[in-house]
């Protein structure tokens, strides 16, 4: 039977630069991102802020799509705005400006409606508040949750108390490695599984993803595309094509699991062909199974050694 998945992330104005062009005030935030590719999987619940300068009627293709706003508050003050860029390396981002407006005051309340959810992911913001989300659930079946460098240097010990607390960690290499101090990414894994998580995604950009358990491995590629236009949002649209159909499942075993790593794979390869959400808005069923069907091809191979 098929679950809502409920998140909890940022609602941004992002302004962008790539090599290929800039967005100025674009849809993102963790929030946003991880709501647009999980609703091609299943219903989702948002839970966050926005500031009174925010041009909400722009979240109601959200909606349309199936996500609940009713987690999403509105409050006096300034939106939570990130600028950044990427230079020739699509991988990293730089962050230039982070100005977290009517974040810095948000606590979080949760629907009653929303309590009672089987998933939940706890999406990139303060661990501060991903932790007031978390006593506010009634006992999910699986808490996923992200993070990034900006909360691993500002709030370590709230990061540590929340990893006791979740079921999955995802993050990408280079925070894999800030969070541990272990330069290689086996044993930074095996760091954060002695903390409490029993699966953790270390997604390498367009270099694929890993998910390790305590004993065992998979690895899924990233899709090989052409053209990369905006990276911004692939770690998000990742966990929501993730989350979102291990809740459209309802199947946590470890086939499945792989499956939902691939089904990530190919959410995070939409999102980069576009800038914001736009293609995350665009794409049908069909474009997901066929790309789920390349993803096949791209690994199949016969592994019988004359
Ligand atoms: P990613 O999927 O990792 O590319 O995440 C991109 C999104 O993260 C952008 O849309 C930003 O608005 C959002 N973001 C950037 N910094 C932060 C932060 N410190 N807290 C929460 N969200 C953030």
């Amino acid at each position: 039977m098929s679950h809502p998945v409920l998140v909890v992330g940022s609602v941004a104005l992002d302004s962008v630069e790539t090599p290929f062009g800039r967005a100025d005030d674009a849809l993102g935030g963790s929030g946003t991102y991880f709501s647009a590719s999980a609703s091609h999987h299943t219903r989702v619940q948002l839970v966050g802020v926005v500031g009174s300068d925010y041009p909400v009627d722009q979240l109601q293709v959200l909606a349309s799509r199936g996500v609940d706003l009713a987690g999403v508050e509105r409050a006096e003050g300034e939106s939570f705005r990130w600028r950044g860029r990427y230079r020739h390396d699509l991988n990293t981002a730089e962050t230039l400006e982070t100005r977290l407006g009517v974040f810095s005051h948000f606590r979080p309340k949760i629907p009653a409606q929303f309590r009672r959810a089987k998933y939940v992911f706890l999406g990139n913001i303060d661990p501060r508040l991903q932790l007031d989300v978390l006593d506010q659930v009634e006992k999910p079946a699986l808490v996923g949750c992200d993070t990034m460098n900006f909360w691993i240097e500002s709030r370590r010990p709230d990061l540590l108390a929340l990893l006791k607390r979740v079921d999955l960690i995802t993050l990408n290499d280079a925070e894999a490695r800030q969070l541990t101090e272990e330069a290689n990414l086996v044993k930074a894994a095996r760091w954060i599984l002695a903390h409490g998580p029993r699966t953790v995604i270390i997604k390498k950009g367009e270099h694929g993803a890993f998910m390790f358990h305590a004993d065992r491995v998979f690895f899924a590629p990233a899709y090989p595309l052409e053209s990369v236009f905006d990276p911004t949002g692939a770690g998000d649209s990742f966990a929501g094509g993730f989350m979102g159909y291990l809740a459209q499942t309802d199947d946590l075993s470890e086939a499945n699991m792989r499956r939902a790593v691939v089904m990530g794979s190919v959410m995070g390869s939409f999102v980069v062909e576009g800038f914001s959400v736009k293609r995350l808005l665009e794409i049908t069923p069909n474009d997901i199974a066929a790309r789920m069907a390349e993803f096949h091809r791209l690994v199949t191979f016969d592994a019988t050694v004359a």
